[in-house]
């Protein structure tokens, strides 16, 4: 492994393998500890990345020929092109990946096809790659079926390629949900449109991972090296999961299932105030292209204790995990790494020091885990 390692910066990803010689500012990152290799909990792991060259090679070529060119997803799969370290590592579903969760202590990942996905290609070509992916997929997981399991791909342009997906993946491959990596051409699922794609997730029982990705428009967030983490991603997965909300999906659906990464993407910090101003979208017609008014049956802090469950990705710190499982419930809240992103012994260890009782921090490891993706 290179020590000169891409810069990454525009997307976060400058630490993205911390402990190989980057350097980064610690700031509030984990103390040095140890993992607790006899720990009373699986560790599942459950936003895991990989890719395969196919698929990279099809978004570069329409990145290329300059077709999407306004498309910030698009131009940020092209980045992550060429960072072959990184590559390397998302494309890797063998000995190497479970060398790095033997190492960090990892019993199982939960494989997410990597941000942005099949969703910026164009809509055939977007179905055939997520067949593909989903069959890579389901090939790793029944070579290793106790350390993986995976989340289907599927392209949302192509809304009845979509609905097959998801019901082949759950159905025929037995994959534990699905994955998308928000907006797509800064559309999103609640634009009724792509109401049968929810219809289907709801009717297979397959909890929707929204993973971010790039904004649509990402000048602002360019001109401040704030494209990832830093302000891009999870404002764009904050329209994706409000908008589910406000567009009365829930209601429609109730057994609908989200998950939400990053802590919620900030989200349950606002529970309090989303109820407060719910009236400023509650009842108020013309939305979405000119849809009819729809008046929710709950506050808003309802669908995120009921059909919404976040995961602590990159984000091992335990002032933000125990505001969560108070307010959000301790079944609500899984363990996820984020890797190759993010991967750090040093947080592993944190979560086995972590100041929760041993029942709360079994769930949060390993239990809510199996319960939400059906392990
Ligand atoms: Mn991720």
């Amino acid at each position: 492994m290179s020590d000169l390692l891409p810069d990454g910066s525009e997307f976060g990803l400058r630490g993205y393998l911390p402990e190989r010689g980057v350097r980064r500012r610690i700031g509030l990152a984990p103390a040095k500890g140890e993992i607790d290799r006899n720990a009373p909990y699986k560790r599942i792991a459950t936003e895991e990345a990989w890719s395969f060259p196919e698929l990279v090679e099809a978004q570069v070529s329409l990145f290329k020929s300059g077709r999407a060119s306004d498309d910030g997803a698009l131009a940020m799969a092209s980045m992550f092109a060429n960072m072959p370290d990184l590559q390397d590592l998302l494309f890797d579903l063998g000995e190497r990946r479970i060398a790095h969760m033997d190492e960090f202590g990892i019993d199982r990942q939960l494989l997410l096809l990597t941000s942005p996905g099949v969703q910026v290609l164009e809509p055939e070509e977007g179905t055939r790659l997520a067949r593909k992916a989903n069959d890579i997929a389901a090939e790793a997981c029944a070579r290793y079926p106790d350390r993986f399991s995976a989340l289907a791909a599927f392209q949302p342009q192509d809304v009845d390629g979509a609905v097959a997906e998801i019901e082949r993946a759950m159905k025929e491959l037995n994959f534990n949900g699905a994955v998308l990596n928000s907006h797509w051409k800064g559309r999103y699922l609640d634009e009724p449109e792509f109401d049968p794609i929810l219809a289907a997730l709801e009717a297979n029982d397959a909890a929707l991972y929204i993973h971010p990705t790039s904004p649509w428009y990402t000048k602002p967030y360019k001109d401040r090296g704030m494209i990832g983490a830093l302000g891009g991603f999870p404002h764009d997965v904050w329209i994706h999961t409000m908008g589910l909300i406000l567009s009365g999906a829930f209601d429609k659906y109730p057994n609908l299932r989200l998950v939400i990464g990053h802590m919620g993407e900030c989200m349950p910090l606002h529970l309090y105030r989303f109820d407060w101003m719910q009236s400023n979208a509650d009842g108020v017609p013309g939305m979405r292209g000119g849809q009819p008014a729809v008046t929710l049956k709950h506050p808003i802090s309802y669908y995120f204790k009921k059909n919404i469950w976040i995961t602590t990705s990159g984000e091992g710190w335990e002032p933000a995990i125990k505001f969560c499982m108070d307010v959000l419930g301790p079944d609500r809240v899984l363990y996820a790494m984020d890797y190759p992103y993010q991967q750090s012994r040093d947080e592993v260890a944190a979560y086995d020091c972590l100041d929760i009782s041993p029942e709360h921090k079994k769930m949060l490891m390993q239990e809510n885990a199996e319960r939400v993706f059906r392990l």
